[in-house]
This record gives C-alpha cells, sequence and structure tokens, in this order.
C-alpha cells in the first residue's frame, strides 16, 4: 500500500498479515489510517505509545456454534460472532448482524468502524460488533425464535449493561432483539434493560430508537444543505436498500421537503418519479417482509421495477447509500457524478468503495461517511441506556430533539477538526480525526490496556 504516512505504512501491513483474507477490516483499517498522517504528524505520543496498534487489535474475539432445530426438525449450525473491540470510553457497543456473508472480516471491520463512530457521539460507549451466517430469509418465526434463543445461550456470558450491550443491523430487528432479551432474561433471572438496545416500546425500549439512524442521517445532510444557505427542498434524492435505515431516511427527506424517487433489496430498485408512497413500502417490508418488486406490482403503472441493475443509474441530486458495505462502485460513482449529484452520504457502513470515494472528492461532490452520518442510531441507543439507567422514558419530540442536537453536534465536530487539521470541508478525515483523538486519549490516560 503507499499514500500512508510513514509511521502508519508498517501498522497497517502489520493488521494485514495478522488478519489474513479479511479484506473488509483492511479497509476499513486503512481509511481510517489513510486521514492519521496529519495527526500522527503533530502527535508523536500516539504512535510511541503504540494506541494505533492497539487500537487494530479487538480487546476480545468471541465464536461459538450455533445449533438449532428447523421446522422440519433437521439440526441447522451456525456461526455466531462477538469482536469486543474498544471499552476505553465505555460498555462494547454495536449491533448484531444476521446475514449469509457474515464472517470475522466483516464483524470485525464494523467493530472497528464502532469504535470512532461512538467515540464520535460524545457519548460513553465504546466499540464492538457481532452476527451470524445465519440467513433469516424465508425462516418462519419459530424458526427465528429457536435460532436467537441458542444464538443468547453462549453470547449471554459475554455481555451486561456495564460490559458489553448489543443492538440490531442488517437481519436483526425489533422481532429479533426480543427473542435475544428474552433469553438473556430466563438464563440470568435479571430484567436488565440496559444489556441490550433497541428493545420495543412497551419493555424497555426508547421512542425514536426504530427511526433513529435513518433520521440521524438525513439530519446530518441537512447541517451539510445549511452550511451553503440550501435545504431539502425540492431535492431529489436516491436511497438504496428498503430496511430500518432505508426506510427512516425516506420518511424523513420527505418531512423536510425532499422527494425520495428510487430505493431498492438486493432484487432491484424502484423508481416512483412522484415520490415513494411510504405506507406502502413499510406495509411491503415491514409487515408483509415481501420483496420490492412487490411494491411497483402494487402501485400499478405508476413505478417501475429494475432488477438486478444498480439503483445509483437513477439521477438525483443527493444519494443516501442505505443498504451495505461496497456496494457503490467506481462505476456506480461515475453514473452519480455524471447524472449532477452533489452530495453522498453514508446511511449504510462502508457502502462506498475507496474508488468511489475517490471519484467523489476529484469531481468536487461532497461525501459524508457513515461513521458520521448513521451515528444516530448508536446515539440513540446510548439514549435508550441513560432512560434505562434511570427507569425513566422521554417524550418522542423530547427524544428526537436530542438526536437531532447530536446530529448538529457531530456535523460541527467534522467541519472543525477537518479545518484544525489542514483538510477544509473533508467530512470523512474530520470524522475519522475526531473519532480517533478521544479514544486515543482514553487509551493513554488509562495505561497500557
Ligand atoms: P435491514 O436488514 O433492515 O435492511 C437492509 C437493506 O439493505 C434491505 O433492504 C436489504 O435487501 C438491503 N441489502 C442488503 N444487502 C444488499 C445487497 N448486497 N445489495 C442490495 N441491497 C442489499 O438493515 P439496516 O437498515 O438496519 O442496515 C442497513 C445498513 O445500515 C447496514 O450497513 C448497517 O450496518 C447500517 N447501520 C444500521 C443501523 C441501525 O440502527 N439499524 C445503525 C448504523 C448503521 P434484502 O432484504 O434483499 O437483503
Amino acid at each position: 500500500m503507499t499514500g500512508l504516512h510513514a509511521k502508519l505504512h508498517d501498522i497497517y501491513d502489520e493488521v494485514a498479515q495478522r488478519n489474513p483474507g479479511e479484506v473488509e477490516f483492511h479497509q476499513a483499517v486503512y481509511e481510517v489510517l489513510d486521514s492519521l498522517g496529519p495527526v500522527v504528524a503533530r502527535h508523536p505520543e500516539y504512535t510511541d505509545n503504540a494506541v494505533i496498534r492497539r487500537l487494530c487489535e479487538p480487546e476480545r474475539q468471541i465464536i461459538f456454534r450455533v445449533p438449532w432445530l428447523d421446522d422440519a426438525g433437521a439440526v441447522q449450525i451456525n456461526r455466531g460472532f462477538r469482536v469486543e473491540f474498544n471499552s476505553a470510553l465505555g460498555p462494547f457497543k454495536g449491533g448484531l448482524r444476521f446475514h449469509p456473508s457474515v464472517y470475522l472480516g466483516i464483524v470485525k471491520f464494523l467493530g472497528f468502524e464502532q469504535i470512532f463512530k461512538n467515540s464520535l457521539t460524545g457519548l460513553p460507549i465504546g466499540g464492538g460488533k457481532g452476527g451470524s451466517d445465519f440467513d433469516p430469509k424465508g425462516r418462519s418465526d419459530n424458526e427465528i425464535m429457536r435460532f436467537c434463543q441458542s444464538f443468547m445461550t453462549e453470547l449471554y456470558r459475554h455481555i451486561g449493561e456495564h460490559t458489553d450491550v448489543p443492538a440490531g443491523d442488517i437481519g436483526v430487528g425489533s422481532r429479533e432483539i426480543g427473542y435475544l432479551f428474552g433469553q438473556y432474561k430466563r438464563i440470568t433471572n435479571r430484567w436488565e434493560a440496559g444489556v441490550v438496545t433497541g428493545k420495543g416500546l412497551t419493555w424497555g425500549g426508547s421512542q425514536v430508537r426504530t427511526e433513529a439512524t435513518g433520521y440521524g442521517t438525513v439530519f446530518f445532510v441537512d447541517e451539510i444543505l445549511r452550511t451553503t444557505s440550501d435545504s431539502f427542498d425540492g431535492k431529489r434524492v436516491v436511497v438504496s436498500g428498503s430496511g430500518n435505515v432505508a426506510i427512516y431516511a425516506i420518511e424523513k427527506v420527505h418531512a423536510l421537503g425532499g422527494v425520495v424517487v428510487a430505493c431498492s433489496d438486493s432484487g432491484g430498485y424502484i423508481v416512483d418519479e412522484k415520490g415513494v408512497d411510504l405506507d406502502l413500502l413499510k406495509e411491503i417490508k415491514v409487515v408483509r417482509r415481501g420483496r420490492i418488486s412487490d411494491y411497483a406490482a402494487a402501485r400499478g403503472g405508476a413505478a417501475d421495477f429494475v432488477a438486478g441493475r444498480s439503483v445509483w443509474h437513477v439521477p438525483c441530486d443527493i444519494a443516501l447509500p442505505c443498504a451495505t458495505q461496497n456496494e457503490v462502485s467506481g462505476t456506480d460513482a461515475n453514473a452519480l457524478i455524471d447524472s449532477g449529484c452533489r452530495i453522498v452520504a453514508e446511511g449504510a457502513n462502508m457502502p462506498c468503495t475507496p474508488e468511489a470515494v475517490k471519484y467523489f472528492g476529484a469531481a468536487g461532490v461532497i461525501f459524508a461517511p457513515g461513521k458520521a452520518v448513521n451515528a444516530g442510531g448508536v446515539a440513540t441507543s446510548a439514549l435508550e441506556m441513560q432512560q434505562n439507567a434511570s427507569r425513566d422514558s422521554w417524550t418522542f419530540e423530547d427524544t428526537e430533539a436530542r438526536l437531532a442536537e447530536i446530529m448538529r453536534r457531530i456535523h460541527h465536530t467534522c467541519l472543525t477538526t477537518a479545518d484544525a487539521y489542514g483538510q477544509p470541508g473533508n467530512y470523512a478525515a474530520g470524522a475519522n480525526i475526531a473519532g480517533f483523538i478521544r479514544v486515543a486519549d482514553a487509551m493513554l490516560a488509562l495505561g497500557l490496556i
């Protein structure tokens, strides 16, 4: 690899060599190290004390067998993961992903990102992530429950409100969090609300947690627009995915006067020029757990479904990738640039490939990275933990106002930090540097950990 500061080059090589085959993890590490050149030049204490090398090595990695019975009575075996990456700032905090693509490299990339994201929120939370290669698609409710119970039967001994606090991610929503929390309660005989977040509103959950990542993404973009005295009003927006993050991003864009004309799932995308009908989308994706192609069918001639192509070929002013990692290729980036897109903000984790990010920079497209843009989800999880600790519950309006304020603060931190390190307007540099400095200073203060 070239381009890294000399002191960081060796660290990257060591990470690549010690973690063979974990390409997403390598990519996430490189992306952060790429921003830290000016920091290590100004602060030799971070490299002298091996803070960055320690940050790249998780505190603890747990891999376990998850055996469960399917509806036909056959034994199924999946692999479970929890990577407890860094707890300098607070208990490990980060979601669980259930998707067939999950392996250690994905969990480590997500856990590594989570350290800096959680640091950026300014809240007392460390970074971790977990999940399984279990595929929930097409599984019955009972199968999902049996899987979650088996998963928690191992995980429970590693987590706790002061230790490690999981939440949802791809394939893990409130249904799965319910089954996981139920099994934790049953095994430990403790109604310990603070052990997971994303809980239902009647059993310890927080208002706005469901909406938080999507809303927070749009609040962040609203702040970007305000810096140029602009607004969402009349903006044409394309969103990828149609899961939790995408749905609530669409809802908030519409509330702020923009029009989302396209969204997708792994089967393809729909274009609805009048604006995505959110009630219909929720009915299909949340209630019926259906496919995005069903949306076009239900809208008759008003919407088109395009199978197997990238949604980034639909022209827009603002693009919000809200599906999965590396979903925006260099070719997709060029399609967005050619169609006049001005802002790309990552609702998902690392959805833009390094090539795409490079092209956006060269074309003057504003690029805002996931660890800043989608931090509203984990920030609201931390608000859920606060409410659990004080046995309190706040109103929707109060919680949403706190989320909006946190997103404004993160946006401000990114811009002022980028300025302070000689890269004005570079949101990625600002997010990486600010996220790094807070956790690195805590690690120095806590001695050799
Ligand atoms: P969901 O499972 O609710 O939705 C994921 C969506 O992305 C689905 O529409 C899914 O389609 C689509 N998708 C997944 N893989 C692909 C693919 N290879 N190509 C195209 N579409 C795909 O997950 P979330 O909305 O919770 O998470 C989305 C992203 O946001 C992830 O990167 C996650 O890490 C990140 N994130 C989530 C947070 C949260 O609070 N939930 C917090 C911060 C970040 P299909 O159903 O066909 O698979």
